[in-house]
């Protein structure tokens, strides 16, 4: 196949709405039954040597048996839905269009994550077609519903797997990129070792009802909001796991020198760790995140709310639990007479385990990574959100994350962003990485 039409069956994949639903709103499933036709008939290669499971009516799982039955299987993972997408002036080129100008493939899901579903899926066929035959059993485990916890699609194959009692040795699953920190004076390849934990309190102050014109002199509303300016004063502190302290050892050498502080120096990886923490893209990796996200009043200007309230979401750590959460955040509400309340107790992730960089995988992944960029720095690090892979950790005895794909100055903010898309050589290379690095981990 020729990279053009490589490029064509990504386009066409881009062109599907398979958009994911919150809990409540009507689940179009159509588009992902399409969607699992035409990967039928763009990779046939795959579809006659992997066994093709459909789970939860829009995931999909593809297991190609290894000669070795003794070795554990290893797993990627990427996901069929999307966020939403307006078509809009936002747009350089229409969301589901899967249109290629100016270098790029442009759609919702150009990076998070048809890219992952396409190119390893490419790079199955490509070796395939090559007379590939594994050591190791390969797992491909394409979700339908990670951007809304991924409860029917990876939990529910992970079900399956255990019941069949499989247990893998890895994990490739998307959450660690090619960064361009602001702090850094060069492009960093960031393969993600955990992932922070996740957790919404709601605060609520309670008062009375009344018209806004005989207003009491403290109000509900006014001590929620001074609530939560405390909360934003008193952050998280900021500390290091492992991943992250690795990280910035490894690259205190790359700072920019606009960013570099005059005092003293102090430990390394302490510097920087008070240098990044100023951008966000920094302070995400450094510490236990505090957003608020919604705020609730009364519905009309001249009605005083009786029971104001705001849901913060808070992002973990690896080493902080939610617990220390609550109890962090009870001390400061509380007083202020506020009450603290989780908001959806099957919604509260603690921080994954933190995957070994002793392993064939990841020696595998840094070695794909110089092939496809030489010279590129290869560190590791957290992922400062959550993923499919939460549920895959149950079942593996690593899990990683990377999808070699440059996020620009963007940063994160380019998953979700209108305009997604992706660089015409990120995807090519994205293919040749998963050649090489499904090549190495199932002959090991
Ligand atoms: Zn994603």
């Amino acid at each position: 196949m020729t990279n053009r039409q490589k490029l064509e069956v990504f386009s066409e994949i881009l062109r599907y709405r398979t958009v994911s639903r919150q809990p409540g709103e009507v689940f179009d499933m159509e588009p992902f039954v399409q969607i699992a036709d035409y990967l039928r008939e763009a990779f046939p290669q795959v579809h006659r040597h992997f066994k093709r499971e459909t789970v939860g009516g829009g995931s999909l799982l593809f297991t190609l048996q290894g000669a070795d039955r003794s070795l554990k299987p290893f797993m990627l993972s990427a996901h069929l839905d999307v966020v939403p997408a307006q078509d809009g002036e936002m747009w350089p080129e229409p969301p589901f269009s899967g249109n290629i100008s100016g270098g790029r493939i442009w759609g919702r899901g150009s990076i998070d994550y048809k890219a992952g579903v396409s190119a390893m899926l490419q790079a199955c066929e490509d070796i395939l077609d090559r007379g590939f035959v594994p050591e190791r059993t390969v797992i491909l485990a394409f979700g339908h519903d990670e951007e809304v916890g991924g409860d029917d699609g990876a939990a529910e194959m992970v079900k399956i797997l255990a019941d069949r009692g499989v247990s893998l040795t890895s994990v490739l699953d998307e959450g660690g990129y090619i960064y361009s920190y602001p702090w850094m004076d060069r492009d960093v390849a960031v393969i993600g070792l955990a992932e922070k934990g996740y957790l919404t309190l709601r605060l609520a102050a309670r008062g009375v009802q009344r018209h806004a014109s005989v207003p009491e002199l403290n109000t509900a509303a006014g001590r929620l909001c001074r609530c939560l300016a405390e909360l934003e004063k008193n952050q998280f502190t900021a500390k290091l796991c492992g991943p992250v302290e690795m990280m910035l050892d490894a690259t205190s050498g790359m700072l920019r020198e606009s960013v570099m502080l005059n005092e003293p120096a102090a430990a390394p990886v302490e510097e920087m760790m008070r240098i990044i923490e100023k951008w966000p893209s920094g302070n995400a990796i450094v510490r236990t995140t505090t957003a608020i996200t919604m705020i609730r009043g009364s519905s009309k200007e001249n009605i005083i709310p009786a029971e104001p309230y705001a849901l913060v979401n808070f992002r973990a750590i690896p080493g902080d639990h939610s617990l220390e959460i609550l109890n962090h955040v009870r001390s400061i509400a509380e007083p202020l007479g506020v009450d603290v309340t989780c908001e959806d107790t099957n919604q509260i992730h603690e921080p994954s385990g933190i995957a070994s960089m002793d392993t064939a995988e990841y020696r595998a992944i840094q070695r794909a990574v110089q092939e496809i960029l030489p010279g590129i720095p290869v560190v590791p690090g957290i992922f400062p959100a959550a993923t499919d892979s939460r549920h895959y950790g149950g079942i593996a005895d690593n899990v990683y994350r990377f999808e070699p794909v440059h996020l620009g100055e963007d940063g994160l903010g380019a998953l979700h962003s209108e305009g997604e898309s992706i660089a015409i050589e990120d995807y090519l290379n994205a293919v040749s990485f998963y050649t090489a690095y499904i090549r190495s981990v199932s002959t090991v």
